[in-house]
């Protein structure tokens, strides 16, 4: 069944159709509704669920007052339009965003298009077979298919809606829960679909976003240690609380936190807690904690500026033994690589979605992604789409980036 008509049957599908058992509808109040858990410090996870609060997004051109204070955050449009646009119809910047920074991610959207081309077209896949031809729209060099793109975005919303209500085509939503429900999605349709974690035909988001990381805790008195967890996630999410994007990130990964613990071999009282990477995937995703609850449970955008490091270099430990807390980064790099068979990793930023605007509750969603085997930038702006370079990201973005997606390069 072509594409087409699958769309002109969803709505009178979806009226008679229930929402199927097999896909979880996360309750609100539960936290983070990605099937791979955020990763959390001790203190945030002590402090009750760090969910990301709802904001609400209108495009800049409606709402211009709500940018004054943004300027340096919003690029010159003077060049020439580009083509792979998708279409705002009101509130969807938050879904556009979402696409066009997961569309940079090239080996997760070729291992996808490849396994959609080969399963069967029904109303249950709407959302993948609409994800994969708005990628290859997106694509193509032609600026034309805006009609063809808007019924496939409208439709791949009103999938999502489908499933989670929250996603509902006139409400505006936060651009990081829409990225990581893609994700969820994507692998929800894959299982109905034999798509497997370990072996062909093998789920896309399995082997370019998931990875896995050890939640060590040793005993401060006699260092033995005692809960070696390994847990599965599909992102960081990243406090701001220093200058760089690679400070910010080292402060929930490698770094020791303090805890009240027994220890069952010495009788100490306290241990260090810490979380380091068991895995790396092929694709990294940092959120940064741009919104934050307030005392008065009112939402707040942290407008701290940070340097996005262009490129990370990553420590993994496939065993539990890690380098001990008196170990200086250098130190732990040797003992890590020469003694436990760890390895370090290179990473390189490929795209950043942002959000522009003074407040939570106004502002509008980009994304800047980088084109594959060229130096080139672009920002993707719904439908406007113009040229930029990584230089201007770097300079432009400190207080405006939310989401950075980095690429495995390279491991040492
Ligand atoms: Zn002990």
């Amino acid at each position: 069944m072509s594409i087409e008509l699958l769309i002109s049957a969803q709505d009178f599908w979806w009226k008679k159709e229930k929402v199927p058992s097999s896909v979880p509808v996360t309750p609100k109040e539960s936290g983070s509704r990605t099937s791979a858990k955020t990763l959390q410090t001790e203190k945030e996870k002590k402090g009750g669920a760090s969910r990301i609060p709802k904001c609400f997004f209108w495009r800049n051109k409606e709402h211009p007052a709500a940018f004054k204070e943004s300027s340096n955050e919003m690029i010159d449009f003077g060049s020439e339009r580009l083509p792979g646009g998708l279409p705002n119809f009101g509130n969807n910047c938050y879904v556009n965003a979402s696409l066009q920074c997961l569309f940079t991610a090239e080996s997760f959207c070729r291992e996808l298009s490849n396994l959609v081309d080969s399963s069967t077209c029904t109303l249950e896949y709407l959302f993948l077979r609409c994800f994969v031809v708005l990628l290859r729209l997106r694509n193509s060099s032609e600026v034309q298919g805006d009609h063809k793109k808007g019924l496939l975005l409208k439709a791949l919303m009103k999938s999502a809606a489908h499933y989670n209500p929250e996603f509902t085509i006139d409400n505006q939503n936060d651009a990081h829960e829409f990225l990581c429900y893609c994700l969820t999605q994507v692998e929800e349709s894959g299982r109905k679909l034999g798509w497997q974690e370990d072996v062909n035909p093998r789920c896309p988001v399995t082997s370019n976003f998931k990875f896995k990381m050890w939640n060590i805790i040793t005993c401060s008195s006699c260092g033995s240690q005692q809960n070696n967890n390994v847990e599965v996630f599909n992102h960081v999410s990243v406090p701001l609380k220093h200058d760089s994007v690679d400070q910010c990130l080292s402060d929930v990964v490698n770094k020791p936190t303090l805890l009240e613990r027994k220890c069952e071999v010495c009788g100490g009282e306290s241990a260090s807690s810490r979380w380091t990477f068991h895995t790396l995937p092929r694709f990294l995703i940092l959120q940064l904690n741009r919104f934050k609850m307030t005392r008065h449970y009112r939402v707040e955008k942290v407008k701290t500026p940070v340097d996005i490091t262009p490129e990370l270099q990553i420590n993994c430990f496939p065993q539990s033994h890690t380098p001990g807390i008196e170990n200086s980064r250098s130190e732990a790099r040797e003992t890590d690589r020469n003694a436990l068979g760890g390895s370090i990793s290179t990473y390189r930023l490929i795209s950043v979605l942002n959000h522009i605007g003074r407040t939570a509750c106004y502002g509008h969603y980009m994304s800047d992604c980088s084109s594959h085997n060229s130096d080139e930038w672009k920002i993707y702006d719904d439908d406007l789409v113009r040229l930029s370079s990584e230089t201007d990201v770097l300079e432009r973005r400190s207080t405006s980036a939310y989401v950075l997606l980095y690429e495995r390069v390279s491991t040492g």
